[in-house]
């Protein structure tokens, strides 16, 4: 049966949603949970692969809600109508979402990086922890039509609840490159754009500097900044000039202060 009336929480179902805030759980089934009617009509027009559709029962008769229902069982996914109590269990919010989706993740290395298209910018977050700024720089990459995020290292996980919900739905248009340190070194000389490191050492202001259309974009973790190893592969390194007391910038605010400065060469 693929719609299912669910009342209790301790259903099995709701059980194996809720090991799905766990990265261990994610990473084992290769799924992930996306919140919000909005998002979920967006990944479904994007073609995402949505296993599970989960919805406070009092939805169910709503048009778009039905049309979400009625792909999802086209592909062979579960509907699960639940009450306000269940809702509440697989939702971490105050105000919880009375959508949610079980979304199967699409890893990508870096052999879906196109090197050899003549236009790109691709952000490098190199170890970022923190789930909302990756979200949040996801987002940003979306808004200013950039090319696409590259995470390197042991980075926070883009399909977290917390990094999911900061996208508001661009993760899935945005591509989320996965790669150890070692194998983005590897990589690099078959990069032939422009790279640009952002640190507040030996760099210049990012005023300076012209930008091109195929760029590389390296920013740091959130407190020790951008390593050497990666630092020496740049072509240019700039810095934000800070004025006040703070010593640098939030890494999402850099990140996309760096991309506006940078946009009209790639859409040039
Ligand atoms: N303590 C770290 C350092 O010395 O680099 C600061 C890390 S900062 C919170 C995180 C990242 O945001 C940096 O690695 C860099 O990529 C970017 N960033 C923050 N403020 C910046 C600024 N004023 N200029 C250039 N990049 C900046």
């Amino acid at each position: 049966m693929t719609v299912k009336q669910i009342t209790s929480p301790t259903n099995p179902h709701i059980k194996d949603i809720k090991s799905l805030f766990l990265r261990k759980y994610r990473k084992s089934t290769g799924l992930f949970l996306a919140e919000g009617l909005r998002n979920l009509l967006e990944a479904a027009a994007l073609d995402a692969d949505i296993r599970q559709l989960i919805y406070l029962q009092d939805m169910r008769d709503r048009p778009d809600v039905a049309t979400l229902r009625e792909q999802i069982i086209a592909r062979g996914g579960l509907i699960l109508e639940v009450n306000q109590d269940v809702l509440e269990k697989i939702s971490r919010k105050d105000n919880p979402q009375a959508v949610i989706g079980v979304i199967r993740h699409q890893p990508k290395d870096l052999s879906a990086i196109d090197a050899t298209a003549s236009k790109a910018c691709w952000v490098v977050l190199e170890h970022i922890h923190d789930p909302g700024n990756l979200g949040t720089i996801i987002r940003t990459v979306d808004s200013v039509g950039a090319t696409g995020v590259i995470l390197v290292g042991q980075t926070c996980d883009p399909t977290s609840v917390e990094a999911v919900r900061a996208t508001m739905g661009s993760l899935f248009t945005v591509p989320v490159i996965q790669c150890s340190v070692d194998n983005f070194l590897a990589w690099l000389p078959g990069w032939d754009g422009q790279i640009i490191g952002t640190t507040l050492q030996d760099s210049v202001d990012f005023r300076s500097v012209a930008y091109s259309n195929k760029l590389l974009l390296m920013m740091g973790n959130e407190q020790s900044g951008l390593p050497p190893e990666l630092r020496g592969r740049c072509h240019h390194l700039i810095r934000l000039p800070m004025a006040g007391r703070a010593d640098s910038l939030n890494l999402a605010v850099a990140t996309g202060i760096t991309l506006y400065a940078a946009l009209h060469s790639w859409q040039a």
